[in-house]
């Protein structure tokens, strides 16, 4: 025999019950974003790299470290998604979307794949829920976002808190970059190899280190929430009122920085409790410089993308469907296969979940196998006629095999 191959480090079947969560956050995220007008996107799985190099910034750990970057026979350099908010904004510019009502809110359920320390709750391909508002600046926007996120999680389970931030402007930034970064360097000799080294290139990532040095120069650091222009302490003022209006709690977090460079004025992150180390279940914030990054006309953008699993895995109490089987049909000869295929044929067009015997199981067998899948009636197709009983109660009638379906309909 030879050797067995096994799936890739950092990644995972989703098989079983998994399966079945899998398809219920689904359902919940359908009915929560559609009761909003959010509509459905599906963006490819592989982009140009420039999109993300752009997109999500040069000096993040996302594109430094990451992604999962190849040259296609054509020669093309492709990046699989690591992220989702890019893809939908070259999306928008690339069918116009400018041209509709503003803001066009699109969600998406994919697939993301990053180059990562994989580990219990981080994956090098996972999957996020997320969402997009593109083209309005209004701070409901940055509320509803928000609330939508809290919404889903409180439908699938999850317990988790609220933190929220404003980063200002890209002008607002750019000045408080200059001053975090001359009280890093004032402070170079404690800080971690890695953030010394990007003092210059990305010196707000200082506050998302878990080095004791580090974290006691931050605590010290000027803070971006303080430095921000009126018109960014205005617009979080109206994103925090909304919030208290809806009754949705929060902490502001000075220190709230997100990995990706695109974002502007609000950042927010739900934290589980139940999640341990890789407490993150998801988050975002307003993009207000992403789209013109990408070659389109100045647009303001906002969104959130969180984790399936880490979702699935914090989750409680969420009831899960489960499959009905209403009839199985079996055979007592196999000269009678025909029929009892065609009869789960025509049990399932009447709207029946209809299973057909198909490993030619010996007749205890198949009454072993339609208990084990809970079928409710079991057809046994006979030569001259077919026996349908209640697994139940052990009732049984015997009917010509064209009277069958409108018997387990009835009795349905
Ligand atoms: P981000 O795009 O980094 O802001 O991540 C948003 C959310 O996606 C996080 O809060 C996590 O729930 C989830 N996530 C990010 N990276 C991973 C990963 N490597 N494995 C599993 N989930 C992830």
């Amino acid at each position: 025999m030879s050797e067995r191959i096994q799936a890739p480090r950092g990644t995972q079947d989703v098989l079983g019950e998994q399966a079945v969560a899998r398809a219920e956050l689904e359902h919940r995220a359908h009915a929560v974003l559609d009761a909003a007008g959010y509509a459905r996107i599906e963006t490819p799985a592989f982009e140009a790299t420039e999109l993300f190099a752009r997109g999500v910034g040069e000096s993040t750990d996302v594109v430094q470290k990451q992604m999962y970057t190849f040259s296609d026979a054509g020669g093309r350099s492709l990046t699989l998604r690591p992220e989702g908010t890019a893809p939908v904004c070259r999306a928008y510019l690339q069918h116009g979307m400018a041209r509709l009502p503003q803001p066009v809110k699109l969600w998406y359920l994919s697939s993301f794949f990053r180059y990562e320390r994989a580990q219990a709750g981080r994956y090098r391909q996972f999957w996020q829920v997320g969402a997009e508002a593109i083209g309005s600046d209004d701070p409901a926007v940055d509320a509803e976002t928000i609330l939508l996120l809290a919404e889903l999680l409180e439908e699938l389970g999850v317990r988790a808190r609220l933190r929220l931030g404003s980063l200002g402007t890209l002008d607002a930034r750019n000045r408080y970059r200059e001053r975090l970064a001359s009280h890093l360097h004032a402070h170079a000799a404690e800080l971690s190899a890695e953030v010394r080294e990007r003092i210059d290139a990305n010196p707000l990532r200082a506050f998302d280190s878990d080095h004791a040095g580090t974290r006691a120069v931050t605590a010290r650091a000027p803070k971006l929430l303080d430095a921000l222009d009126p018109d960014d302490v205005e617009h979080f003022a109206a994103v925090r009122a909304l919030l208290d209006d809806a009754g949705l709690p929060y902490d502001v977090d000075a220190t709230l920085v997100r990995g990706l460079d695109y974002y502007t004025r609000t950042v927010f992150e739900f934290d589980s409790p139940q999640l341990g180390a890789q407490s993150g279940v998801g988050g975002g914030g307003r993009y207000d410089g992403l789209i013109e990054a990408l070659g389109g006309l100045p647009t303001p953008g906002c969104g959130f993308a969180a984790g399936a699993e880490r979702i699935l895995l914090a989750g409680e109490n969420v009831p899960l469907p489960t499959a009905t089987v209403d009839i199985y049909v079996g055979y007592t000869n196999p000269d009678r296969r025909r029929t009892a295929f065609a009869l789960a044929l025509a049990a399932r067009r009447a709207g029946l979940n209809a299973q057909v015997e198909l490993a030619g199981r010996s007749l205890k067998g198949q009454l072993k196998h339609a208990d084990r899948i809970g079928a409710r009636l079991l057809a046994l197709v006979e030569a001259e006629a077919t026996a349908l009983k209640e697994m139940e109660t052990g009732e049984q009638v015997t009917l010509g095999d064209d009277a069958v379906v409108a018997e387990a309909l009835r009795r349905r």
